[in-house]
């Protein structure tokens, strides 16, 4: 008999019973959620469900007590070689931008690549200038956060996430500060991520970029997750009462 080769996982994320508590507040109940190369999955679920304490666990953020979660294979635990092997994986675009505000968001962009990544500064300038073309604001490169609308904040948050070249994309409700005119100058550029092949997991109430990119709705409530599933069936015929309910308010 020819000896078997194991495949390498096909899961670029996996949490697996994943338990987590503030205290005494069980803030994560048994969270399983498995997520494949190149798939995209929305999570959506009331406030204070859980959804921001899910992603942020996934780039420890924030530290899960019980069960496993893997990325690209590597389990995260407390070794640091660990949480750094995830984190250079892991990009996180935040609701907030998270963009120092003393540098300009050339600066914003070349800061991980030189310092993290031992790129030399042109190097990373090229870069940074290659990813503010692709989400259309390389004449913005000189100016600060400030001086830019919350949309190019957010598209510099984006590109400044892709100059790490992560193989896995997090976003926590990335136009949920955003003025309305500008949300859709955000989801467009996601969208070219997503068709592009990126990993991504995105917690957004933006119910049609879910349904034009998901490969898997997630629906949170009270630290669980509670349906789970393709989005045709998720928006066609939610079964949970409580899944019902939030669609019904937010469609
Ligand atoms: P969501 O993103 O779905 O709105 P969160 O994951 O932010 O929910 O929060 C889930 C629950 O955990 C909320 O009740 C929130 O108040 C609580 N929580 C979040 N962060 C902390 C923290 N650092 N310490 C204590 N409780 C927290
Ligand atoms: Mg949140």
């Amino acid at each position: 008999m020819s000896a078997q080769i194991q495949p390498r996982s096909t899961r670029a994320i996996e949490l697996k019973g994943v338990n987590k508590w503030f205290g005494t507040f069980h803030v994560l109940k048994n969270i399983n959620l498995s997520v494949g190369l190149g798939e995209k999955v929305v999570i959506c679920g009331p406030s204070g469900s859980g959804k921001s304490t899910v992603v942020r666990c996934i780039n420890r953020l924030e530290e899960h007590q019980e069960g496993t979660i893997r990325v690209e294979g590597v389990e995260l635990t407390n070794d640091p070689k660990s949480v750094a092997a995830i984190r250079s994986e892991v990009g996180m675009v935040f609701q907030q931008f998270n963009l120092f505000p003393h540098l300009t968001v050339l600066e914003n962009l070349t800061l991980g690549p030189i310092k993290a990544r031992g790129m030399t500064r042109s190097e990373a300038e090229a870069r940074a200038m290659h990813y503010l073309e692709r989400v259309h604001i390389p004449d913005q490169a000189r100016k600060r956060p400030s001086q830019l609308s919350g949309g190019q904040q957010q598209r510099v948050a984006i590109a400044r996430s892709l100059c790490m070249e992560p193989k896995v994309l997090l976003f926590d409700e990335p136009t949920s500060a955003l003025d309305p005119e500008m949300i859709s100058e955000v989801l467009d550029v996601m969208v070219t991520l997503a068709e592009e092949g990126m990993t991504m997991v995105v917690v957004t109430h933006e119910m049609g970029f879910a349904r034009k990119v998901a490969d898997q709705m997630v629906f949170m409530d009270a630290g669980e997750i509670v349906e789970q599933g393709p989005p045709e069936e998720f928006f066609g015929a939610p079964r949970s009462p409580r899944c019902q309910k939030f669609l019904s308010q937010i469609l």
